[in-house]
């Protein structure tokens, strides 16, 4: 080795390639630190957490240089990383599955507040993906059981492989279907996340060119499989239960029409963002 070059081989610290890599992710992402963060803590086989607290001065692996070039060519973390927090819990995820957002605790939040009394015994989520509302309500409410469906294969083995690695294997259940067709029984609590961006929206680069179109799109007004999912929803909610349904901004009004004429008493949930991001569905004849 050339000495003259030897500083070249000099040791990069956390601290230093978080720097760099939060500068060249600018152009990337929305939220460069939090991507280098979580990045690097892959690398290094830790956690966002005990990479920040303890290990700032450590030396940062080349490893870190092939998921920051995945990143800066747009991949979700969430992929790169192969993981991604949820609630209470961490979901495992890859391409093939819509990414679990935070928008979508606004439907877990909801459920909290209905079943504050008493837990749902039965809970059935309609589009699972990686089995991510399903999921964090089992964890939510230990004696409860459940049900997750999803039209995709896909999503399906990420669902059970989650459900395994959680140790919710033994109280969840999942198979596929198109949403409620054919379902039969009744459930204490049903959650829905469907598809619901307008054809053609203007989404960011990193979901539109990586997450799965089937999980994203519902038609021109976005409200395509909300209007095929409702009819089914009154005979499958069990009295006294509640069915917490994701929506876009803007889509509050509409929604809410199409399941008040199916009979149920509907409350809008905000996200953090101040959008209403959750209907929650009551029926209005099951009040004593
Ligand atoms: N909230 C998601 C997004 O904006 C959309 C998810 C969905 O359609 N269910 O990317």
């Amino acid at each position: 080795m050339d000495l003259a070059n030897f500083s070249d081989f000099e040791m990069v610290t956390v601290r230093e390639a978080l720097a760099d890599a939060t500068r060249r992710l600018t152009f990337a992402s929305d939220t460069p630190r939090l991507d280098a963060e979580l990045l690097l803590a892959r690398a290094m086989d830790t956690t966002r957490e005990a990479l920040l607290l303890n290990r700032m001065d450590a030396e940062a692996p080349l490893a870190f240089e092939l998921l920051l070039d995945r990143r800066t060519r747009g991949e979700p973390v969430a992929y790169i990383t192969g993981t991604r927090a949820f609630w209470t819990i961490e979901l495992k995820v890859g391409p093939g599955v819509l990414i679990p957002r935070p928008d979508s605790e606004t439907l877990i939040e909801a459920a909290v507040a209905h079943f504050a009394e008493q837990p749902p015994g039965t809970v059935l989520d309609l589009g699972t993906g990686p089995g991510t509302l399903l999921l964090a309500a089992l964890a939510q409410w230990p004696d409860a059981r459940g049900l997750g469906i999803d039209a995709s294969e896909v999503a399906l083995a990420y669902a059970r492989e989650n459900a395994d690695a959680l140790g919710l294997a033994g109280r969840a259940r999942f198979q596929a279907g198109d949403w409620a067709k054919d379902l039969h029984g009744q459930f204490d609590l049903i959650l829905c996340n469907p598809p619901y961006v307008e054809r053609g929206a203007d989404l960011p680069r990193d979901v539109a060119d990586w997450e799965p179109h089937q999980a994203l799109f519902a038609a021109a007004d976005g409200l395509r499989e909300i209007r095929r999912i409702a009819p089914d929803l009154p005979r499958l909610l069990a009295p006294g239960g509640l069915a917490c349904i994701e929506i876009g901004a803007g889509q509050a009004e509409a929604a809410s029409a199409l399941f008040e004429a199916r009979g149920f008493a509907v409350a809008p949930h905000r996200d953090l963002g101040g959008h209403v991001r959750c209907l929650a569905l009551t029926l209005c004849d099951s009040a004593p």
